[in-house]
């Protein structure tokens, strides 16, 4: 179905991807790599010199920064793995049938495969030099270091923070909106802006902070930040504890899909009833995006300009 395709892996979804292979491969060896979609290796080029490179690496750890898989190798490189729309990671148990989706097959020791399967071809994978997931560039400078092999921390280099990060405050979120004249739902989706938020967890957070998706970024109170930053952090978290959401074509490493798409409480739920004041949910389009929201619990912009209407004092804590 077309509307399929409009939702991706968002940050919960990534991290239950990453905790999964963590469990699963973390000390694999890989023996050998077949490329049978060759554009989705994005780095080294060609794909043959990517075979040749990740040949023997030794996988240490499975983490994610923003929508991407990190695969860390013994030897300090780091491979990236960005799911885009209908991508996944899928471990496979020696001798299990082939799939004609996967893109990319990793051969392990112990004779299981990593693959990389990918009905639609949108994702991409990169081997890089590792040296830290920071970029070399510091306050808009860049610093020292002539250049050299692209590393990892420059693939994210134009990232925004990580919202579930310890160093994620209420007081940087209120930095980062100061003065930004941008739409709140837009901001949200701005990779740049903050990591691994997309259409269905701006939605939730949004909702969840009783925020209307059009508010100016710079018309928020103080009080508003606080609830923005912790309704972000809550529906991520709530998203990780559910293991993803199961739009779309997204699975987990075992081929599972997520349970969080039937525990959301805005997102595709156009003209069903509010869960806290029971009016019926409204859908909007904002940059291009399906956006979904509470008339009455987020009003509008033009109203919170002025005299904000007191949001109903009920509010379901699940
Ligand atoms: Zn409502």
């Amino acid at each position: 179905m077309a509307w399929h395709t409009s939702a991706m892996p968002e940050l919960p979804e990534v991290e239950t991807v990453a905790r999964d292979l963590q469990r699963w491969v973390a000390g694999a060896q890989i023996t050998d790599a077949e490329v049978r979609w060759e554009r989705t290796i994005a780095h080294p080029q060609p794909a043959t010199l990517f075979v040749e490179q990740i040949r023997g690496a030794r996988i240490s750890r499975v983490g994610r920064r923003a929508k991407s898989v990190l695969v860390h190798l013994a030897d300090g490189r780091v491979m990236t793995v960005a799911l885009r729309m209908t991508g996944a990671l899928i471990v496979a148990p020696p001798g299990a049938p082939d799939d004609p989706y996967a893109r990319v097959v990793f051969h392990l020791a112990d004779g299981r495969e990593l693959r990389y399967r990918d009905p639609r071809k949108f994702g991409r994978i990169g081997l890089w030099e590792g040296g830290g997931l920071r970029a070399r560039r510091h306050r808009g400078r860049r610093v020292g270091e002539a250049p050299a092999a692209y590393r990892v921390g420059d693939v994210f280099g134009r990232h925004g923070p990580e919202p579930l990060a310890s160093t994620f405050s209420s007081a940087r979120l209120a930095a980062r909106l100061h003065g930004r004249s941008a739409r709140l739902k837009t901001l949200l989706l701005d990779q740049s802006f903050i990591a691994g938020v997309g259409n269905i967890y701006a939605d939730e957070a949004l909702w969840r902070a009783r925020l209307h998706p059009l508010r100016r970024a710079d018309t928020l109170t103080r009080d508003e930040v606080r609830r923005l930053h912790r309704s972000i952090r809550s529906v991520l978290r709530q998203g990780i504890a559910n293991r993803g959401a199961s739009f779309s074509d997204y699975v987990d490493a075992q081929g599972e899909a997520g349970e969080n798409g039937e525990r959301l409480s805005v997102y595709r739920r156009t003209g069903e009833p509010c869960y806290r004041c029971g009016t019926p949910i409204s859908r909007i389009v904002v940059g291009q995006r399906s956006t979904h929201f509470c008339p009455r619990c987020q009003p509008g912009p033009i109203s919170a300009a002025g005299s904000e209407p007191r949001p109903p004092a009920a509010e379901v804590s699940a």
